[in-house]
């Protein structure tokens, strides 16, 4: 594992995408160790899985997520497909160099968001606050 400047360097290790955007079906990509690029023409959708990692991670500014209202990143539907009730993001971090003050190999962060408004944050899996979220992440 690299370190520069004595801070230990985070690597993701896989992002879980369902009813986000323009995700309607659940999309798993898993980061190998190296460059991962993501390529598509225009409109396809790239600039939604940096959105989704944002989000994920504790955006609250909703124009940075090219959006007007928080509800915006939950698939709208399309013509084949109909809209969803929840949009939710997963990233998983590797923490094998104990990067995160967790005593596991990864760690997960994940963003629950319904149409009615009721939104949640998971740390491994268990309920957090967003200010737990931003703890660990500061
Ligand atoms: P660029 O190449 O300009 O970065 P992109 O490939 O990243 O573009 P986006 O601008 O992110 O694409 O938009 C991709 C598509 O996502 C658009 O067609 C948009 O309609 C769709 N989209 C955004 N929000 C939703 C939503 N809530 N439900 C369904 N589709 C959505």
């Amino acid at each position: 594992m690299r370190e520069e400047y004595g801070e230990k360097i985070m690597y993701f290790k896989k992002l879980e995408i369902f009813g986000f955007k323009s995700f309607a079906d659940k999309t798993v990509l898993n980061f190998e160790p190296g460059i991962t690029a993501i390529v598509g023409p225009h409109g396809c959708g790239k600039s939604n899985i940096f959105d989704s990692i944002r989000w994920a991670l504790g955006e609250q500014s909703i124009k940075e997520l090219r959006g007007a209202a928080k509800e915006d990143v939950i698939f709208n539907g399309t013509q084949n497909k109909p809209s969803l009730g929840f949009a939710e993001v997963s990233v998983t971090f590797s923490n094998e160099n104990r990067a995160l003050p967790f005593d596991s190999d990864e760690v997960v962060i994940t963003r629950r968001l319904f149409r009615s408004g009721e939104s949640e944050y998971l740390l491994n899996k268990s309920i957090a606050r967003l200010k737990d979220i931003q703890e660990i992440l500061m």
